[in-house]
């Protein structure tokens, strides 16, 4: 018992630490972009983090967290501190498991199907509130990986907004992994370009307020393309084990 808990304190510890680096950086980049830092959300990527960890990171000012899995996220869900934070799901989403969030999350990040928007559309006027999504794009064209082909997203986006009770706030994406840097500098650039022309077009009902990528390899360089909302897990909270 002793030594969990001083391992809890010593993780507290670090998160502070880390939280001041991760701010510092993201200001720098901010500013390197011609916007302020206050421009740019972060969101604290919280798969595998203790709740306790967690409510520790909103006490220091963390206003945005994302779980990537639906279990866990229900299972941590009565022990988060969420009166001064927002909760999104950023992780795939399967339709059938869409019922088990409506209502508890702030944000859907990761919808990429006219059927999954669809189905957060019908399961949120059932409960008679809207609910915030953004389009996840395949920017890498993998296989196997979520997000919707470049060449679909207007398509998707234009579906999804003729929907009574989603609202499409902007767009997320992830580059592969494998990526170089200077890859990966070209996909944010590209994202941002989608997210640029798509706020030229003032579709009804888009509204283009949230370009979400780079995580903590990379989220200095994704705010440098245009990004204004950063996903990052292990640069705040140490790398992480996973036990199941
Ligand atoms: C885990 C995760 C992140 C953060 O990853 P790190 O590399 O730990 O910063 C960002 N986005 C999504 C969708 C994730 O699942």
């Amino acid at each position: 018992m002793e030594k969990l808990s001083d391992e809890l304190e010593q993780r507290k510890k670090d998160l502070e630490e880390n939280l001041k680096t991760v701010r510092e950086k993201m200001a720098e980049a901010a500013v390197k972009s011609g916007r302020s830092p206050g421009e740019i959300t972060l969101l604290a990527a919280t798969k595998t983090v203790p709740v306790e960890l967690i409510n520790h990171g909103i006490s220091l000012g963390i206003d945005h967290i994302g779980e990537n899995r639906v279990q866990e996220l229900c299972e941590k869900y009565p022990e988060y501190d969420l009166s001064r934070c927002e909760l999104h799901m950023i992780g795939r989403l399967q339709t059938n498991k869409v019922k088990n969030i409506i209502g508890r999350v702030s944000m859907i990040q990761s919808v990429d199907s006219v059927k999954l928007a669809e189905t957060i559309s019908r399961l949120s006027a059932q409960k008679e509130l809207s609910t915030d999504v953004l389009i996840e794009v395949n920017i890498g064209r993998e296989a196997n990986k979520s997000g919707v082909l470049p060449e679909a997203l207007e398509e998707l986006l234009l579906q999804t907004a003729a929907m009574p009770s989603v609202r499409v706030r902007g767009l997320m994406a992830i580059p592969p992994a494998q990526a170089s840097e200077t890859e990966t500098m070209g996909y944010f650039s590209k994202m941002y370009k989608y997210f640029v022309d798509i706020k030229a077009k003032k579709l009804d009902n888009v509204n283009m307020i949230y370009l979400s990528m780079g995580m903590s390899s990379d989220y200095d360089r994704a705010i440098l393309a245009g990004a204004n909302l950063v996903r990052v897990g292990s640069a705040l909270f140490g790398a992480r084990t996973y036990t199941k």
